[in-house]
């Protein structure tokens, strides 16, 4: 038998990205929704997988999925692409607009796997620097734009794990400068006050090349059905239909997804309490010996001022609060992550907080 086949050289130094899964009594370490979707939606759900024909393909192009999203928009259902999480969805756009020979510029620190798909795909990854208050100087990124002249830029809002959405004056710029496609990863968008949908509305600029992701992940409180979605110019559906596996969207992803867009209302109610209780623990956090960063997401980034942040965590962990240790990510020295979760999670996270500082 021949030996097995060395891995890609440009793979061997890429660790898989994971969250370490670890039993915690509280879990407030992934930015899932502290809340389960409505029950209604889990019983038309139930009712509506007795109709899928198991035995037969899914709907190749998720028409009745796009559509209902492309009316909740007021856009074209050919300018909306659905997949696996938004991080297929970014996927897809890195496969079909980088690869070898193309360049993607990510504003460190950021949500990891924009690089890291980047690299996956063969995309030369060229890193721009946040200034020491994580926001982006936009003289600065025009500069960066105009010596990389990448494939794809990628802007995250609010950015993760930093927490601030990124203000209208910069994308604008961004888009203004791109040479390619801007994609505006709105993950956390429903939680912030802006979002770059409205650029796509103004006759005076070229958004051609502007893409919004967005998940049911975080907001629609449906991590477990793994859908994401873009609304962008028809050519960028277009290319990442081209690169999609047929069926990527299974039947019962589809229906959860089109089932879920009838509870709009929910699902704000949702975000309500959870910028409520954003609000809430930011104010608490204030009054700790923690320096902390303004988030329009549903996390906060916070470093402990006294005490070691791996200790600090390990000291939550031990008190049954599972948060994210950001401290060894480049930029983020000493740092911590927390998801905003129910009022009594927040409760248990604040008194263990201040125990374990
Ligand atoms: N973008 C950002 C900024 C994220 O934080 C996440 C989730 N960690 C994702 C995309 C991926 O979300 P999903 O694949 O669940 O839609």
């Amino acid at each position: 038998m021949s030996p097995l086949p060395p891995l890609r050289p440009d793979l061997v130094a890429l660790a898989g990205y994971h969250s370490p899964q670890v039993d915690a009594a509280v879990r407030l370490n992934t930015n899932e929704s502290p809340f389960p979707p409505p029950e209604t939606w889990r019983q038309d759900l139930e009712n509506g997988l007795e109709h899928v024909e198991f035995n037969r393909y899914p709907d190749r192009r998720a028409t009745a999925l796009r559509e209902a999203l492309a009316r909740s928009y007021g856009v074209g259902a050919d300018e909306v692409f659905c997949a696996n999480g938004s991080d297929e969805v970014l996927q897809c756009l890195l496969l079909a607009f980088g690869g070898p020979g193309r360049r993607a510029l990510v504003f460190e620190p950021t949500y990891k796997l924009h690089s890291h798909i980047a690299r996956v795909t063969g995309t030369e990854v060229v890193v721009a620097e946040r200034g020491p208050d994580f926001t982006i100087d936009p003289d600065a990124a025009v500069a960066a734009l105009d010596a990389v002249q990448p494939a794809v830029v990628f802007l995250c809002s609010p950015n993760n794990p930093t927490g601030r959405s990124e203000p209208a004056a910069l994308v604008r710029r961004v888009v203004e400068a791109a040479p390619g496609l801007v994609v505006l990863d709105e993950a956390y968008g429903q939680f912030a006050p802006r979002s770059a949908l409205g650029l796509r509305e103004d006759p005076a600029l070229d958004t051609s090349g502007l893409v919004v992701v967005r998940t049911f992940s975080k907001t629609w409180a449906m991590a477990a059905s793994r859908l994401g979605y873009l609304l962008a110019d028809p050519g960028v559906v277009a290319g990442c239909e081209v690169v999609a596996l047929p069926y990527h969207l299974s039947a019962p992803t589809q229906l959860a997804g089109l089932t879920a867009l009838r509870y709009q209302a929910e699902m704000e109610s949702r975000v309500a309490v959870v910028a409520e209780e954003r609000g809430r623990l930011a104010a608490a956090l204030a009054a700790l010996p923690v320096e902390t960063w303004p988030s329009d997401a549903n996390f906060i980034l916070f470093r402990p001022q006294r005490r070691e942040a791996k200790e600090v965590w390990q000291a939550l962990l031990d008190r049954g609060v599972l948060i994210r240790d950001c401290s060894g990510w480049d930029r983020l020295e000493g740092c911590l992550r927390v998801t905003v979760g129910t009022p009594r999670e927040n409760d248990l996270f604040l008194g263990a907080l201040e125990e374990s500082l």
